[in-house]
């Protein structure tokens, strides 16, 4: 097995989460390779209190093997003023078309992190494309504004070029009136307005968590109705073009089921509706021609979140929540997980076929 096994701390276990959807922001984290999200990621995850070893958390595959937790799996939720934030990490690659798909269907927010001496590229208008397709409304980050080459006519200039760039994929009225931070996510701030040096008290990053709370709406769910989950999480921790990418794309379609030796398969998705606890017995669906078909009974044995960089326990989570469930073996990607009373399964999102050469 490649994918790492989640290490659940017990002492991280949580008491019954909250179920409201108000406090929830389900946020993408979109960019082009080097332009920062590992950094900012690792920022957002320390200033929202993980305790992170003095390595990037986001980063190391190595690292993660060693240490046996999914440091790089791909969402991770920081609480933040009582809200709670899902962050999910987004492949750049266009080879992983289907995957950003996956993503930016099940969030309602993203953050585009985008050189502020280099201004946007090929996948920035990649993920981007994608991300305005689904209806979100990004939050523009210039990131590496601590260069000495950055200046605010610079940041102007590469502004207006990320507008035209949304202007020409189309964006509506709404998206194009995205809000715009200034940051060094190595020197660990964000700004609404443009500086090269933030005054000590504002030298972090709640400006942008504010804007994330503020500006992506939270998740409109239903968690009076039944429980339905559309397991939709596949695995993109690393991009490195060292990998084999045979490899990677074996990788990222069995690797949901990252595997756990004491909790069987572990499913991760974004709850359509309703609410669901530790104990309750539910069915995995898969679609058909004639309809949704059974593939196995269960019972809910785990619920868990990666939180900061830790695998918690939670004893409830409700709609639209990003909840990895342990206690079914059958589904897997665009299966449905749901209470027993419903009996169709969700609409999945079929994962393109690589476009990659095989050298
Ligand atoms: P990713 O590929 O988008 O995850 O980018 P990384 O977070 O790995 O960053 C790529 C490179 O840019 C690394 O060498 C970082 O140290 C550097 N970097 C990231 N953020 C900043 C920043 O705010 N300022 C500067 N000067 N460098 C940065």
């Amino acid at each position: 097995a490649f994918a790492a096994a989640p290490a659940v701390d017990p002492a991280a276990t949580t008491s019954a989460s909250s179920i409201d959807p108000s406090r929830l922001r389900n946020v993408a984290v979109i960019a082009h390779v080097d332009h920062g999200k590992t950094t900012l990621m690792d920022r957002l995850l320390r200033q929202c209190g993980a305790d992170i070893p003095h390595e990037r958390a986001m980063d190391s595959i190595s690292l993660e093997r060693e240490r046996g937790i999914t440091i790089a799996s791909k969402v991770t939720s920081v609480t933040w003023k009582e809200n709670e934030l899902n962050m999910v990490d987004t492949p750049g690659h266009a080879d992983f078309g289907g995957e950003v798909e996956r993503v930016v269907g099940m969030v309602e927010g993203a953050i585009l992190v985008v050189d502020a001496g280099e201004g946007p590229l090929a996948q920035t208008k990649f993920v981007l494309a994608k991300a305005l397709k689904y209806g979100l409304r990004p939050v523009l980050l210039l990131n590496k504004v601590d260069r000495p080459s950055v200046t605010e006519e610079t940041c102007n200039e590469v502004e207006s070029l990320v507008f035209d760039l949304f202007a020409n994929l189309g964006a509506t009225e709404e998206q194009l009136d995205f809000p715009v931070l200034y940051a060094s996510a190595k020197e660990g701030w964000a700004s609404t307005t443009f500086t090269k040096d933030p005054p000590a008290e504002t030298k972090n990053m709640s400006q942008l968590l504010d804007a994330v709370v503020t500006h992506v709406p939270p998740p409109n769910a239903n968690t009076d109705a039944p429980f339905q989950i559309c397991l939709q999480y596949g695995y993109a921790g690393f991009m490195s073009m060292s990998v084999d990418h045979r490899l990677l794309w074996t990788l990222q379609r069995v690797s949901m089921m990252e595997p756990d030796f004491y909790l069987g398969r572990i499913l991760t998705g974004r709850i359509s509706s309703g609410v669901v606890r530790v104990g309750d017995r539910v069915h995995g669906l898969r679609n058909k021609d004639s309809g949704a078909e059974k593939i196995e009974d269960g019972k809910v044995l785990k619920l868990m979140k990666k939180k900061g960089i830790n695998m918690v326990l939670t004893d409830c989570a409700g709609a639209g929540d990003i909840i990895s469930i342990a206690g079914l073996s059958s589904p897997s990607i665009g299966h449905t997980v749901a209470t027993v009373e419903i009996m169709s399964a969700l609409p999945t999102v079929e994962l393109d076929p690589p476009t990659i050469s095989m050298t």
